[in-house]
């Protein structure tokens, strides 16, 4: 585990992301650091990371968590990254590696629920649990044979809820968009970063304006303007979980 491939994909008087250092051995559960970032960069994503050995190991989870158990993730293993990214929210400049908006969508504290972690990473089948503000409860990442691995030193995994009492067919990604740090919306971080507002704004759930969101004290109230708003029929056909929720509100 190494920061090596983080910076030399980085240039550092540009960016405003941290250089990082390794840091020594990780501390004890359960303080090691658990974060998702959502991240539009050219493709909306969100960058799951978790505190080991002194850096954080790192995926990328296209569509985002989900809380059904049925429901598996696609999430590409992409480089460690230094422990102080976890805090990391703005704007990466355009050009640069991952150039776009970042978001601290999710932050808390994970534990392993294997006594060897190295040994659960190697095998491909790493279970744990969250506390997060957003994300709780067991989870396991499970590596598959799909594109990547190899040359690329990318590989794909699966990140899936396990059945416990924080299983739910909720819609997180689309029912809980704001910044966990600043209640803000990507456009939000866009516009008070000098970047791209509409590029940023496309990774924001389309019926919430950028607008909307600065003066909202919490998710649940952003839920409950969400809830009056009239359906959007292609919106509610597309997802059933939504659809449910609108019914009984
Ligand atoms: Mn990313």
């Amino acid at each position: 585990m190494t920061l090596k491939k983080y910076q030399e994909k980085r240039r550092f008087d540009v960016t405003p992301e941290p250089f990082g250092k390794q840091n020594g051995k990780s501390k004890k559960a359960p303080s090691l650091v658990y974060v998702i970032q959502k991240h539009r960069a050219s493709h909306l994503h969100y960058d799951f990371r978790l505190e080991w050995n002194g850096v954080l190991l790192s995926w990328a989870v296209p569509k985002g968590p989900s809380l059904d158990p049925s429901v598996k993730r696609l999430a590409m293993h992409v480089e460690d990254h230094p422990i102080d990214y976890a805090t990391f929210e703005g704007v990466i400049p355009a050009g640069e590696y991952g150039g776009g908006t970042v978001m601290v969508w999710d932050q808390g504290t994970w534990e392993p629920e294997q006594e060897d972690v190295d040994a659960a990473l190697q095998k491909g089948d790493f279970k744990f649990t969250l506390h997060g503000k957003k994300l709780k409860g067991s989870w396991v990442l499970v590596r598959t044979r799909g594109y990547g691995g190899g040359s690329s030193g990318k590989s794909s995994w699966l990140l899936i809820k396990h059945r416990d009492e924080y299983a739910s067919t909720e819609d997180i990604t689309e029912s809980q968009p704001y910044s966990v740090v600043s209640r803000r919306l990507l456009a939000d971080i866009a516009r008070d970063n000098h970047g791209d507002v509409e590029q940023a704004a496309t990774g924001d759930p389309a019926h919430k304006k950028a607008d909307e969101g600065t003066d909202k004290k919490t998710d649940e109230k952003a839920n409950r303007v969400l809830q009056k708003q009239p359906p959007k029929s292609s919106a509610v056909k597309k997802r059933p979980a939504r659809a449910k929720n609108r019914a009984r509100a």
